[in-house]
């Protein structure tokens, strides 16, 4: 097992913070606090045809819909 890192903005404070995540084959969603201010972000990971091209995105838990 190996991690990948990625950098992004968090959805509340706005700070670039780097996230760790395991690259599977399926998606994943879970919840990571912030490093910076300690809200709960909605990871959401969606693998693509290769592991170099896993998308990414992270959004705020009470923006969902
Ligand atoms: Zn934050």
């Amino acid at each position: 097992m190996f991690l990948e890192s990625t950098k992004a903005c968090c959805p509340y404070c706005g700070e670039l913070i780097e996230f760790l995540f395991e690259p599977l084959d399926s998606e994943q969603e879970y919840f990571e606090d912030c490093q910076v201010c300690c809200q709960p972000i909605l990871i959401k990971i969606t693998p693509n045809d290769s592991a170099e091209n896993i998308i990414f995105n992270c959004f705020r838990a009470d923006e969902t819909g």
